[in-house]
């Protein structure tokens, strides 16, 4: 995959209008409707900021919630266009529609230097089928010379009509939130500064598989914690108590361990742990030294021990790919392996980068967000990233 893609620092937007895709999909007060954390739109900023100031015309557009392609009036993008206005501190102009007669009306009418936002992609069934007309449609909204920006790193794993499909008809570019993601993380991958340390945790072996394949490739140590190393253990011939288990990962994990071996990855397994009877923020932590979980028991958090032997591999590492929890951090006393790690990174010289929801969620928990060189903006897409996948949303941009 090629992450050398033109940005709007490449393109002459002036009295162009630009088709502007952003990840307004903000998090709503289930009552109210209100917006409860605005720092999608907040993240927004600095590209429709530089597109205003070289003179264009931006027609933004993003999609929030899951409508399904109904319009459901809780989920207008209004409120977006009036949290906008307020930190732009300009007028934003709204489109009741997507490209529909109020859309197409204000949008021919937008002058150089004024913003308009569309109502929900997602309103329009056939946004989330991509379907050709809807795209063209939406790219016609910019009209002769325009250009599409992508700057919704949350979708670019999705080929939808306003992420992947408009590019067929406009000159297609990054903005900077995307152009970020695409350096930190396209480096990390391509040509990281060595030793280069992914630290993989979370729920499941399963969610991982693909990340865990390619980074075999790319790592010179990986990190396993979080309830997936149990598997691992399991394979391993260790006692894991009632550990969250996946029986039929137990061969996969078995043939990670070998071909790690084999192409001189070292591969790091919690070497001791902190335990519950069960599954509850109430549960008494019970520390369990060495590798074995002991009946009745499930293991909630890496030990110690672990947190001391994995802190010290990220101390010394010039990169350091983090995705996924060391154990259940959203129980108050099952945290302190994933802030160890947190603080580890934060403490280390490294390029530190966070991929994943949770892990993202816990690093700004815990309060370490501002000591990570990256914490990419987008859940899935940032997973598939690290996959290695081709995503349809950054493919469809012009190369450098
Ligand atoms: P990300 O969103 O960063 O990719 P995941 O979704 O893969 O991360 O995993 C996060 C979840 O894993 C968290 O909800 C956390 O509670 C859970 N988890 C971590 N360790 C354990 C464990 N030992 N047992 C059960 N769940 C765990
Ligand atoms: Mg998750």
């Amino acid at each position: 995959m090629n992450y050398s893609k033109k940005t709007i620092n490449d393109v002459d937007v002036k009295g162009k209008k630009v088709l502007l895709r952003c990840d307004f999909n903000v998090p709503q007060d289930k009552a109210t409707g209100a917006i409860t954390d605005d720092k999608r739109i907040r993240a927004a900023l600095p590209t429709i900021r530089q597109l205003l100031d070289q003179g264009a015309a931006v027609i933004a557009c993003s999609h929030l919630g899951k409508p399904k392609g109904e319009v459901k009036p809780n989920l207008s993008l209004k409120v977006v266009a009036e949290r906008l206005a307020e930190l732009l501190g300009q007028e934003v102009i709204f489109a009741a529609d997507t490209i529909g007669p109020d859309a197409q009306a204000k949008a021919a009418a937008l002058q150089p230097g004024q913003i308009l936002l569309l109502e929900n992609l997602r309103f329009d069934k056939r946004e989330e089928k991509n379907d050709p007309e809807f795209a063209k449609a939406l790219a016609d909204l910019a009209g002769e010379g325009g250009v599409y920006v992508s700057d919704a790193f949350g979708t670019v794993h999705r080929a939808h009509a306003s992420t992947a499909g408009v590019a067929a008809y406009l000159p297609a570019v990054s903005g900077l939130l995307i152009q970020k993601e695409l350096e930190i993380m396209g480096k990390a991958l391509d040509d990281p500064k060595r030793p280069f340390v992914a630290v993989l945790g979370g729920a499941k072996v399963s969610d991982k598989i693909a990340v865990i394949n390619n980074l075999l490739d790319k790592a010179n140590t990986i990190i396993i914690g979080g309830g997936m190393a149990y598997t691992f253990l399991k394979a391993q011939g260790h006692g894991i108590g009632k550990s969250l288990l996946e029986a039929d990962r137990l061969d996969y994990a078995n043939d990670m361990v070998v071909k790690a071996a084999e192409k001189g990855v070292t591969l790091l397994l919690p070497v001791d742990h902190l335990c519950a009877s069960d599954f509850s923020a109430d549960a008494d932590c019970v520390p369990a030294e060495g590798q074995d979980i002991p009946e009745g028991l499930m293991g909630m958090d890496i030990g110690p021990k672990t947190a001391e032997i994995y802190a010290a591999a990220i101390r010394d590492a010039g990169t350091v790919v983090w995705n996924g929890p060391m154990g259940v951090f959203e129980f108050d006393k099952f945290a302190g392996g994933t802030r160890a790690m947190a603080k580890a990174l934060a403490e280390s010289g490294a390029v530190t980068i966070v991929g994943g929801g949770d892990s993202a969620a816990a690093v700004e928990q815990l309060g370490f967000a501002d000591k990570m060189t990256h914490i990419s903006t987008g859940g899935g897409a940032s997973l598939e990233f690290l996959e290695g996948k081709e995503l349809p949303g950054v493919a469809c941009l012009l190369d450098k």
